[in-house]
């Protein structure tokens, strides 16, 4: 069976890319919660524009509603395999409402990873942000400059409309009251938790989590 991971940490600090990483490395998907909430609010359902204004806004938007995303995914074909969790839990609710799902499925977590770098990076990293709005891709624009086109397909890219400065702010004043508490949470918990170092370039830190597992034996 494959793993379960959790990739947990402030915005901006690398959780989608080096999440990408880790599933593929382990061949389960990443399920994503900022992904599922961006997919709602694109597609205009029900969900999207119940929780469109947390979203705007940075706030995290309600527990019962990641929960019962997560739930959907967990009980579809996708996940039976093992996960990487990228952005959920985000409370301490959340945390407990996770472990109510696994033990329902008699599933267990194999690793908590918390990715670390200092908030000046984090807030440069993050309103410096573009994706392509056709191919999903994430750059910066120290790396493409600003008004480009994507290097992949050449379509617009742009800024999430939750990346603007002065949302930014809020989600990292939002992550350290409401999500850093899980860190402890999860310290204590039998999976216990692996900090890892998150600067550097990508293929720093993929390297430093993928050794990070295999000290842990997982890897292989
Ligand atoms: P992310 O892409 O993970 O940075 O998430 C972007 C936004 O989606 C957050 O600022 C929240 O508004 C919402 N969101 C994503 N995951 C969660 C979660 N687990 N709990 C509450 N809100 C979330």
């Amino acid at each position: 069976m494959g793993v379960r991971l959790i990739i947990m940490g402030p915005p901006g600090v690398g959780k989608g890319t080096q999440g990408e990483f880790l599933a593929e490395r382990f061949g389960v998907p990443r399920l994503s919660t900022g992904d599922m909430i961006r997919a709602a609010l694109h597609a205009g359902t029900p969900l999207g524009e119940r929780v469109r204004v947390y979203y705007e806004a940075g706030e995290l938007v309600p527990d019962e509603v990641v929960l019962g995303l997560i739930a959907e995914a967990f009980d579809g074909s996708e996940a039976s395999g093992g996960f990487v969790l990228d952005g959920f839990p985000r409370t301490i609710a959340q945390a407990d409402g996770l472990g109510e799902l696994l033990a329902d499925r008699g599933l267990e977590l194999d690793a908590v990873l918390s990715l670390e770098a200092p908030e000046e990076e984090l807030v440069d990293r993050i309103s410096g942000r573009r994706v392509c709005g056709s191919c999903g891709l994430v750059t910066h624009v120290r790396a493409v400059g600003e008004d480009a086109a994507c290097p992949d397909c050449g379509a617009a890219l742009v800024q999430r409309s939750d990346d603007r400065a002065e949302t930014v702010r809020n989600r990292l004043a939002v992550y350290r009251a409401q999500t850093e508490p899980l860190l402890a949470y999860y310290a204590r918990a039998a999976t216990g938790l692996t900090a890892v170092d998150g600067t550097g370039t990508l293929e720093a830190v993929r390297d430093r989590l993928f050794e990070t597992l295999r000290l842990a034996e997982m890897a292989g």
